[in-house]
């Protein structure tokens, strides 16, 4: 089928539909993949976060731990040294400063405690070290204090031997008031035993809070984004980086503590040992620090100077929490859907995800108007060549049918599937007689070359029966770019033309009354014989007949008996002459008959013979059947003759002696030889009464 040039015009408001449709439904997966791939990145981020900051902990953990045992080693080092036990066995001033040089030693070497004291058995220091500005001096006999009713001492004095108390990290209190600036402090004493074994007091070592918060500080430190914290096991700051919040609880401020400003969080933290939690607040991960280990004691503590511990705490009550926290904005920051780039690429991604959409939408869209368009136009096409009164053949570049039309496949009685690939030239196309037409010279697959479109007036289809179909042809080159894409071939049935221009032809040459030979083409044919006979050298001889009396007939009888009389003659003639013999009526009651092949004396026999014949037909009426007669002038081809009108006027000179001699016989005019014919010699003016001869 051509295709008709269709121009896709896509309506505004249908490209926007299918736009929408196309790009909500490419846009939500692709939103999707994004929330997927954020929340797997976040998730990743997430765990290894977590990962990071529960190693962090640990480390910490780990530091603290440290810590704690070497103070409690040392501890327990001073707590067995001779130079103790000796002071204690003995009580005299000299051990007592041996002691306190040991101690000086001590805290000099060490630099970690603030203190390092012995307290008798009734709380009064006697030998007591303090290291500030990292020198250790021995405190003066009358400097020393009563510290019977801080709780550190009430609870220390109570322990056995081996067991060790360790006082909450709290802020040292110099003089019944908070040193300042303030000095984070643990106090680790255990019980010291004379050798009777008797409870002799305590030793007790002030521990630099500072450098266990520091080790803490340096272990949860890195980057910016996140904030380590240590809490105690009520959840106050013992080490924040907001300042202002540590120590809530030396500084009679109750809401300074985590589980204020974190309720939900410090549930979690509070309940469990370790983890990571995440809340609209930010990322938590936490572990539990336990410092003490076996014999070791604590208590409450007691921020007041003089008040003793609310209780004890078993090793597992004293902890801390270590707490790693990324705020909730640090995170989002860090977020790949928050940073900018992502937020970049992402917006690119969905504006090229519209256009590629749009350009989809419109693409689809333009195609199914074309396919509409087409299929109107192949429809419209139908329609105007189902109802073509012509025959239409379409073919590709290579003569194959691609296209046939209703009207075409009933004149050819071939299927439209039949057609369709067949070759129309192999198929279809042959000479007028049948034979196949050269392909070479074939007019309407010309017209692929030339461009030319090419009429025909007559051309022959063979039809699938075999029957020949004369079409009248017009073929003309399909072009759609340059060169020919096809042909068109439109064609219809001339079979009733040719019948039509064969009668039209036939009654040119035929005489309507008798069916003869007319003048013209009586004249046509001899001319043809007599050139035939020349070249080859055959005999021709003519007659001329003419009915007797004629006119008297016509009067007597009527007209139309009158032509009775004629087609009767016309009807002896052709019986009593030869199939090869030519007869026609030349006008009125007067007929020429041209014998090929025969010689004068021939045509003279056969012309007797005639002239009896009619002498002897009846031509019936309502009446009396009427007899009739003729004259006949015979002559034979002389080579003077070179066409039909000097033998015919001889043959009527004939004739007309014929007449002369009294009709109803034959003349000869051919006395004079002319042409030898077969070795007879026609005499001139020979003629031959039928009366005479036939006896009438
Ligand atoms: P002749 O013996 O000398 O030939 O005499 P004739 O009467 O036959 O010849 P003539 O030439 O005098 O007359 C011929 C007549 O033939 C005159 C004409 O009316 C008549 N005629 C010519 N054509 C036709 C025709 O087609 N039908 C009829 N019925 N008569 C015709
Ligand atoms: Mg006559
Ligand atoms: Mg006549």
């Amino acid at each position: 089928m051509p295709p008709f040039h269709a121009v896709a015009k896509v309506p505004p408001s249908l490209l926007l539909r299918q736009f929408a449709l196309i790009y909500l439904f490419v846009a939500a997966i692709l939103t999707v993949a994004i929330m997927v791939n954020v929340r797997l990145e976040t998730q990743n981020r997430l765990d290894s976060t977590r990962v990071r900051e529960a190693a962090r902990v640990e480390i910490a953990r780990n530091l603290v731990a440290k810590d704690f045992s070497l103070v409690t080693s040392d501890l327990r080092l001073l707590a067995e040294i001779p130079s103790l036990r000796r002071y204690l066995d003995s009580g005299s001033a000299a051990h007592a400063t041996e002691l306190a040089n040991l101690f000086l030693h001590v805290a000099k070497t060490t630099a970690r405690y603030d203190q390092v004291r012995y307290l008798d058995a009734s709380g009064r220091e006697v030998v007591r070290i303090n290291f500030a500005a990292g020198k250790a001096s021995v405190v003066p006999r009358a400097q020393l204090q009563d510290k019977s009713k801080r709780y550190f001492f009430r609870d220390a004095i109570k322990l056995d031997r081996n067991e060790i108390f360790i006082s909450p990290l709290d802020l040292n209190i110099e003089h019944d008031r908070l040193e300042i600036p303030y000095k984070p402090m643990i106090r680790f004493g255990t019980p010291v035993f004379d050798s009777a074994g008797r409870k002799r007091g305590i030793i007790l070592l002030n521990y630099f809070g500072e450098e266990l918060l520091q080790h803490f500080r340096e272990a949860l430190l890195g980057g910016d984004q996140r904030s380590g914290m240590l809490l105690n096991r009520d959840g106050y700051w013992l080490s924040s980086v907001k300042r202002e919040d540590e120590w809530g609880f030396m500084l009679g401020k109750p809401e300074r503590t985590f589980g204020y400003d974190f309720a939900e969080e410090w549930n979690s933290i509070s309940a469990r040992e370790s983890g990571a939690l995440q809340t609209k607040n930010g990322l938590f991960v936490y572990a539990t620090v336990y410092p003490l280990e076996a014999g070791q004691r604590s208590s409450t503590g007691s921020s007041m100077p003089q008040s003793s511990s609310l209780h004890e705490l078993a090793g597992r009550e004293y902890y801390w929490k270590l707490v790693s926290f990324i705020p909730s904005e640090n995170i989002s920051a860090s977020s790949p859907d928050n940073r900018t780039g992502s937020r970049i690429l992402f917006a690119v991604a969905y504006i090229l995800l519209a256009l590629g959409s749009l350009s989809i939408a419109y693409f689809r869209l333009s195609r199914r108007q074309v396919r509409l368009r087409l299929e109107e136009d192949e429809a419209h096409l139908r329609e105007i060549t189902g109802t073509m009164s012509d025959g239409l053949l379409v073919t590709d570049g290579n003569g194959k049918i691609t296209f046939s039309n209703p009207e075409a496949r009933s004149l050819l009685g071939y299927g439209e599937n039949e057609l369709a690939g067949s070759d129309m030239h192999d198929l279809l196309h042959v000479l007028a007689d049948g034979t196949p037409c050269s392909k070479g010279d074939c007019n309407l697959l010309r017209v692929a070359q030339t461009g030319i479109t090419y009429r025909g007036v007559e051309e022959t289809f063979k039809c699938r029966n075999g029957t020949l179909l004369p079409v009248a042809v017009s073929a003309s080159a399909l072009v759609r770019k340059p060169g020919a894409a096809g042909i068109v071939v439109a064609f219809h049935d001339i079979t009733e033309r040719k019948k039509f221009q064969f009668e039209l032809e036939r009654r040119a040459q035929v005489d309507a009354l008798t069916g003869l030979n007319n003048r013209r083409r009586f004249y046509e044919l001899a001319e043809q014989e007599i050139v035939r006979a020349r070249r080859y050298g055959k005999p021709v001889a003519l007659m001329m007949v003419d009915a007797d009396h004629f006119k008297a007939i016509n009067d007597t009888h009527g007209h139309h008996i009158g032509d009775a009389v004629l087609q009767k003659l016309g009807a002896v003639c052709r019986q009593t002459m030869r199939e090869i013999d030519i007869i026609g009526r030349l006008g009125g009651e007067e007929f020429a008959i041209l014998l090929p092949e025969a010689n004068a004396a021939q045509a003279q026999e056969a012309a007797e013979r005639l002239c009896a014949a009619v002498a002897a037909t009846a031509v019936p009426t309502q009446g009396e059947s009427v007899f009739f007669t003729v004259s006949i002038g015979v002559t034979g081809l002389r080579e003077t003759d070179h066409d039909a009108t000097s033998i015919l006027k001889r043959a009527d000179a004939a004739m007309y002696e014929a007449k002369q001699a009294g009709r109803n016989r034959v003349c000869v005019r051919d006395a004079v030889p002319c042409v030898e014919l077969d070795g007879i010699v026609a005499t001139n003016n020979l003629m031959s009464n039928r009366q005479v001869k036939t006896g009438c």
